[in-house]
Parts: structure tokens; C-alpha cells; sequence
């Protein structure tokens, strides 16, 4: 069975009643309010989410939905709103969308990177893909569900946080600890990290719904040797061990380990390139899926790369301790082949501590969600393919799942095939395509009437 029909075999909420589409309003509405949001300088970590997270709570509030604005420290602002569903009885759908942005400097881009100026048909500026234009769709569409009377088919909790480009101490992870009452009665939730197009040929793109994060283990290396002079000989050199170490790190070769949405996506996009995919001729298989085989190297595997190095304070001086950092991240299933490799490469004096550790996460791709996105990206864009996918980094999901709650990436932004998505992410000259902002509240109508 291929991923993109497996969601037919499963049972889909009642979708007797119509659904309302997501007016006109609400598509060029959902345009100007993403402006509105670039252009709050809400970059972490030199500004606060305060004037953005009030701004959001007033657009809730005209269109009469309550919200709470929780700060987790001065400035620090979150906003959580609740918005009643046709069947109560049913577990609540959390959306979450993060205010904060890295910051941006403006002397490398073309538009000043908080202007939230239109051009050539895109919106332009700092957060437009990462993540005001979700954020947008999700006030859009709230404010057109509100202002038609048209219910989501099951409660939905609307979060806009705080912190997530710096981990969300103020933000997801704050709440999950501090404010859990918020998510009760959540069980599952939609995310940043998927659901946006990637282009397979001139008319058919993939979707990839994120239903896996790799974990984060950065680590912070250190080693200890004998204090001593520049010009004499040492074997005990703490700068020579530490390098050798990272050396050894920097090289490793991990091995490709296949998990279930890699295989799944990989699986799929050969289906519709019409190659073969041989599992026990992996490398051949991915260098016939070209740029998507690009796309997914970084899921294929574990991986740490050395990026931070502090040692001595003198030519002639031989210091008595170096560290390091390395980012190392692992596959859902694989924290411990990780662990074990870099202990293995580590050199004796050399020892590990976490600078930050946090876990990977799997879930199914099955269920009345998973359809419901898989039907609201079809619906809306005949030549779509949804398919699971591994997000190679991690979001406030990762918090969420704490609380037991199973989490997806999920956006519905569907892209022109000549945009580098993945360079935009953090990058100069972030911009989002007006119509795929319009798409976004096409999709994410559709699918909150009927997951
Ligand atoms: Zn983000």
C-alpha cells in the first residue's frame, strides 16, 4: 500500500454536512494581518513578544473570542484561546504558532526585514515562512469561523507563544510546566515543521505532514591535561586531545538508519517518479530520487557536528583544560547509537555533558487527523501528495508531547516550484507567496471542520 491512499482505509469524521469555505475575506484578510505581525520586531533574543502577543489578542477579541495572554516573565507574553467544537465528547486539537522570530540583518536584505512589504507577489520580511504566515492563517481563520458561525468539528485550543527560536523556556515548555490546565483535554496537535509543497516535476508536489522529530543532544566537551609551558614537550595536551576528539566527531560517518516516515516519504516521491525503491540498495534508490534524496540526507541518519571551541589564553602557554561543543542529533529509536558512538570517539581525558538534551518523537500517520490533512491538501490542491516526514530539527512539539499529546507539522502552504524553501527558513530575503498564504486558510478551514 503506498502513503497516499493508506488514509482512505481509515475511518474520516461525518462529512455529510458541507463545509463552509474560507471566504474571500478571510483569504485577503489572512494577508494584511501576516504584514501586521512582521512588522513587530519580535526577534529573540533582543526584543519581547509583548506588543505582538497583545495585537493578537486584540484581533481574537473583534471578532468575540476570549483569550488569555500568560506571560512567563516580563514581556514574555503567550496567548491561548479556546474555541468550542460540534462534538465536546471528542479530544481537543491544539494549534500552535510561535510569535517570536530570529533576529535579521538588515543590511544583507533587500526590503528591510520588518516592513512586511508586497512585492512581486510575495510578503516579504523576517518571520514570513518561520512562522507569522501560520500564525496569520490561524487568526484568519478563527476570525472567519467566528464571524460565520461556522464550529470546528471538535475543540480547538489556539496557542501563540513565546521563546521558540530559543528553545521555549518562555514559551511551550513554560506552559506545559507552569500551565497545564491550558491543554486539557487536548490528544493531539498541529505544529510548525510540515505541510508545506515540495516540488516533485512542473505540476506535482509533495506534502510532508511531520509526524517525527529527531532529537537534540548538544554537548559540551571537555578536556583535562597537564598544565605547561609552550616550548616543552607534553603528552598531555589538553588543546591536542580535545582536537583529535572533535577530529574524530567531525568525520564519523553515521549510518543511514531507515525509520518509518523517511522510508514512507522516499517510498512514495519513487512512485511518483516511477523509479524503484530498493531498501537493500539504499544509496542507488536515493540517487535516483534526485533533489528530493537532497531534501531528506539530513533524516537519514544521526549526526554531530563540532561548532564551538574555547581553549588557552597564551601562545607560549599550554592550558590545563579545553571544551567544545558539538550539536549532535539522533533519530526517533536511535539517542543510544548516538550516546555510544561519540563515547567511542571521545579520547580518555576528553568527558560529555549535556548543554541540551531533548527527545525525539514518532507517531503513527494514521487516524482521523492524518486524513483530514491528507483530504484538506488534496481538496485544495488536486496534484498534492501528503506524506509522513521527519523533521530534522525540533519544535515546541517536542513540550507538547509531555503532556501526552500526539503532535504533527502542519501548515498547508503550498509553494511555486522555483522558490528554495528550505534556504528562505532563517535566511536573507524571507518571503511568503500571497497565494500561499491564501491557500493556508483554504486548507486550514477545511481541516478544522472536519479532523
Ligand atoms: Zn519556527
Amino acid at each position: 500500500m503506498t502513503t497516499s491512499d493508506r488514509g482512505s482505509d481509515m475511518t474520516t469524521p461525518d462529512t455529510s454536512t458541507p463545509l463552509v469555505p474560507a471566504s474571500e475575506l478571510s483569504q485577503d484578510e489572512v494577508i494584511t494581518l501576516c504584514a501586521e505581525l512582521i512588522r513587530f520586531d519580535t526577534s529573540n533574543p533582543t526584543s519581547d513578544e509583548r506588543a505582538c502577543a497583545d495585537w493578537v489578542a486584540g484581533r481574537l477579541a473583534e471578532a468575540g473570542i476570549e483569550s488569555e495572554l500568560v506571560e512567563s516573565a516580563p514581556g514574555r507574553a503567550n496567548v491561548i484561546a479556546r474555541i468550542a467544537g460540534a462534538d465536546p465528547e471528542r479530544g481537543a486539537l491544539l494549534v500552535h504558532g510561535h510569535l517570536d522570530v530570529v533576529p535579521a540583518d538588515a543590511s544583507e536584505w533587500q526590503v528591510p526585514p520588518f516592513s512586511g512589504e508586497i512585492r512581486d507577489g510575495y510578503l516579504w520580511g523576517r518571520g514570513a515562512i518561520d512562522m507569522k504566515d501560520t500564525v496569520a492563517v490561524m487568526i484568519a481563520t478563527a476570525r472567519h469561523f467566528a464571524r460565520t458561525g461556522t464550529r470546528p468539528s471538535r475543540d480547538l485550543v489556539l496557542a501563540f507563544l513565546a521563546d521558540e527560536e530559543a528553545g521555549g523556556k518562555f514559551g511551550a515548555h513554560w506552559l506545559v510546566e507552569h500551565r497545564p490546565d491550558l491543554f486539557a483535554g487536548v490528544t493531539e496537535a498541529i505544529g510548525e515543521g510540515g505541510g508545506f509543497s515540495f516540488a516533485i516535476d512542473g505540476t506535482r508536489r509533495l506534502y510532508p505532514i511531520e509526524n517525527a522529530q529527531r532529537g537534540m543532544a548538544w554537548m559540551e566537551l571537555t578536556a583535562t591535561g597537564r598544565a605547561g609551558h609552550g616550548s616543552s614537550p607534553n603528552d598531555e595536551n589538553a588543546v591536542t586531545d580535545l582536537a583529535e576528539s572533535l577530529a574524530r566527531i567531525g568525520r564519523e560517518t553515521f549510518p543511514i538508519r531507515l525509520i518509518e516516515p523517511v522510508r514512507a516519504l522516499l517510498e512514495e516521491a519513487a512512485r511518483l517518479y516511477g523509479v524503484e525503491f530498493d531498501e537493500d540498495d539504499i544509496e542507488g534508490s536515493l540517487e535516483r530520487l534526485g533533489p528530493v534524496s537532497d531534501f531528506m540526507q539530513v533524516v537519514l541518519r544521526n549526526s554531530a557536528n563540532p561548532t564551538m571551541f574555547d581553549a588557552g589564553y597564551q601562545t607560549n602557554v599550554i592550558p590545563g583544560k579545553a571544551t567544545a561543543r558539538v550539536d549532535g542529533r539522533f533519530l526517533p529509536g536511535h539517542e543510544q547509537e548516538l550516546i555510544d558512538t561519540i563515547d567511542r570517539l571521545l579520547l580518555p581525558s576528553v568527558t560529555r555533558e549535556w548543554v541540551n538534551h531533548d527527545i525525539a518523537m514518532e507517531t503513527t500517520f494514521d487516524g482521523p487527523l492524518v486524513d483530514a490533512m491528507c483530504a484538506a491538501v488534496r481538496a485544495e490542491d488536486p496534484d498534492g501528495h501528503p506524506v509522513p516526514y521527519c523533521n530534522p530539527g525540533g519544535t515546541d512539539a517536542k513540550a507538547f508531547t509531555r503532556l501526552g499529546i500526539r503532535c504533527f507539522g502542519f501548515k498547508g502552504l503550498k509553494l511555486p516550484h522555483d522558490l528554495d524553501y528550505g534556504r528562505l527558513f532563517h535566511g536573507v530575503d524571507e518571503r511568503v507567496p500571497l497565494e500561499g498564504l491564501r491557500f493556508g486558510v483554504r486548507v486550514m478551514s477545511r481541516l478544522w471542520q472536519s479532523c
